[in-house]
């Protein structure tokens, strides 16, 4: 009974196996990396839109200064009008030229802040450009990524239950090459490997001694004549299953 042919094709869906449990624990990775940037993109912009913020908050100040300033300059003329002395009225105008000094420095300050508003909110609308690329961006993503998951895991079903049926098949013709292969293949993938015909193992490239190619060739007779082999034979280096072309 063959064991070499049922023994590769296990091998084979463990191969797929492999390969999407990899997948499968890469994808919650990815999601993570994914919500990682947009995280940081919805940074920037909170970033942008404060900077903004803090500034019309400093505009809003100056101004309402100046504001302060100038109602008191009005209150001051009004009250000139009940001066009754020289000497008190010319500290009255030198009281409204000093203020009114105050009330332009405030008044130029937020004249001059207002001139990077522009800039400022450009970078606000260019962070929130980049949110919403990238909001509809994550969000499809993620949902490929989810969508490719539940693939992934029935497809990992499906083959743990082909698995099952070909397993049986190696063990049937023999107990002791599967449960060689199973220990193996945690450590060494591929755990079966070829011997070429200069008796090389396919799996470490180290040329064997001559009872290895004879003793896969004599499995190989026993197989042909219709009996059974006495369990698997491996490479004398890497401890691989061997077996000649088919
Ligand atoms: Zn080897």
């Amino acid at each position: 009974m063959n064991v070499i042919q049922p023994l590769i094709e296990l091998q084979d869906t463990d191969g797929q196996i492999r390969e999407l449990e990899r997948e499968a624990k890469d994808i919650p990775q990815r999601k993570a990396q994914e919500t990682a940037r947009l995280a940081g993109v919805n940074a920037a912009l909170e970033i942008a839109k404060s900077q903004l913020e803090t500034h019309r908050s400093r505009i809003r100040n100056e101004e309402a200064e100046a504001e302060q300033v100038r109602t008191k300059i009005h209150d001051l003329k009004i009250a000139q009008t009940s001066i009754k002395s020289n000497k008190e009225m010319q500290q009255s105008i030198m009281q409204i030229e000093s203020l009114e000094h105050d009330a332009e420095t405030a008044e130029n300050r937020a004249l001059a802040l207002s001139e990077d508003i522009p800039f400022l909110e450009k970078n606000v609308a260019s962070a929130q450009a980049q949110v919403d690329a990238d909001k509809g961006g994550v969000d499809g993503y993620v949902a490929e990524l989810d969508a490719r998951l539940a693939e992934v895991n029935a497809e990992l079903a499906r083959l743990q239950q082909e698995r099952a049926m070909k397993s049986k098949a190696v063990s049937d013709a023999d107990p002791r090459t599967l449960l060689y292969y199973e220990r193996l293949r945690v450590r060494r993938w591929p755990a079966v490997a070829l011997l070429n015909s200069d008796d090389v193992c396919d799996g470490c490239h180290m040329k064997q001694p001559p009872f290895v190619g004879q003793s896969v060739d004599r499995n190989a007779k026993i197989v042909e004549q219709g009996g059974k082999v006495q369990g698997p034979v491996v490479c004398t280096m890497c401890g691989r299953i061997l077996y000649r072309d088919l």
